[in-house]
């Protein structure tokens, strides 16, 4: 079989034909037309968040994690103190990097099935003064719960607090406005709801923060100040660029565009996530989110209680028929995830639910009903 297999993962993800075939030419670094690309895929991210006003956008090599790296090293000062909102492994993940990067570091632990709580962050922050900024991510992607930003934005701005926000598997598909909510940065990639290939992530800072950002990193490659600065004055990428990944984002974002920008693509992604969680839940399969706090990303599903069910046996069915399942990252219960997101619709969706019918019979699973 020739045809790619349907990725219902949340990066890297399915991408269509057209933005992979923007990758089929080499882009010098130092030449105009590829500067000119940057600027292009500069712009379209700051309209995106209707930022260009308040924030500049810096693009950084490297995978997501790289970016979320890159904005606490760059925006907290040496001195700060960060206080990371705990929902999930990608909060976790944030909160090791602020403390390898030498920052002070609180965590905040709420339950992976809920979104976090306001009225517990304002508690925290009124307690203790010295936390400087917050952590927010904004669809964690762990259990696929989506947190309150603007409430969470609202509080910092009150409280004179910064922000900064892990918006990497929710911008371009669920609303971000710049106008609206204030953030201090916040940090998205090449390879997810924008539906490019990964390889490069960027940070919105807000324009009032940004010279007083110089020599915050203790960092080279991951100071965003620098690389802003640099950027700004030669229309260049500090280091190589990703040039690839920038051409089929310029090539996503013109198919994004066209599609009719964030409210087309999360409509898109509503209608996938609806006929995942009805065609799944015929075969007995059910989500371990309440549909209230799920955002239409990615959905975790419990394991089937059947003793013959295996999730390596379950994938490598799944694989065979052409879809790539994606396991689970909770650590009290069983449970393997689907994605919602890439260039796909709902009738790859069915496809898929369709695979997964086939593999349950394979596997000799009459029901996929979790444990009562
Ligand atoms: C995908 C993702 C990241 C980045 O992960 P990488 O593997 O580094 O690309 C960070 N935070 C969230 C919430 C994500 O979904």
């Amino acid at each position: 079989m020739d045809r790619d297999k349907i990725l219902l993962t949340p990066g890297p993800l399915t991408t269509t034909l057209r933005t992979k075939l923007a990758m089929l030419k080499d882009w010098g670094s130092w030449d105009a037309d590829f500067n000119a690309v940057t600027a292009s895929v500069r712009k379209s991210l700051l309209a995106i968040v209707h930022g260009a006003d308040s924030h500049v956008v810096v693009p950084l090599q490297g995978s997501g994690t790289f970016s979320v790296e890159a904005a606490v090293a760059t925006v907290v000062p040496r001195d700060g103190h960060v206080l990371v909102l705990d929902n999930g492994a990608y909060c976790k993940r944030a909160a090791r990097l602020t403390s390898l990067m030498g920052r002070r570091c609180t965590l905040l632990p709420f339950d992976e099935a809920q979104p976090v709580s306001v009225a517990a962050t304002e508690a925290a922050l009124r307690a203790d003064p010295s936390i400087t900024h917050v952590v927010l991510i904004h669809c964690e992607t762990g259990a696929g719960v989506l947190n309150p930003l603007q409430p969470i934005a609202d509080l910092c701005e009150r409280l004179g607090r910064g922000l900064i926000v892990d918006a990497m598997s929710s911008f371009a598909a669920l609303e971000i406005d710049a106008r609206k909510t204030r953030f201090d940065a916040l940090v998205a990639a090449s390879g997810k709801c924008l539906e490019g290939v990964p390889g490069m992530g960027f940070v919105f800072i807000r324009r009032a923060i940004l010279d007083g950002c110089a020599g915050n990193s203790q960092s080279l490659a991951m100071d965003l100040h620098d690389q802003y600065v640099y950027m700004e004055k030669t229309t260049q990428w500090r280091f190589t660029p990703p040039t690839h990944v920038v051409v089929a984002l310029h090539e996503a974002i013109a198919q994004f565009e066209a599609e009719g920008g964030q409210p087309a693509r999360l409509a898109r992604y509503q209608r996938n996530y609806e006929t995942l969680v009805r065609g799944m839940a015929a075969l007995g399969f059910q989500p371990f989110l309440d549909p209230a706090v799920q955002a239409p990303i990615i959905v975790t599903f419990h394991a089937p209680a059947d003793p013959k069910y295996d999730f390596k046996t379950f994938y490598a069915a799944a694989r065979a028929r052409g879809f790539i399942l994606y396991p689970g990252k909770l650590t009290t219960v069983e449970t393997f995830r689907v994605g919602c997101i890439g260039a796909i619709g709902p009738d790859e969706i069915e496809q898929a639910v369709h695979a997964v019918a086939l593999t349950l019979q394979d596997m000799g699973i009459t029901s996929a009903a979790p444990a009562a």
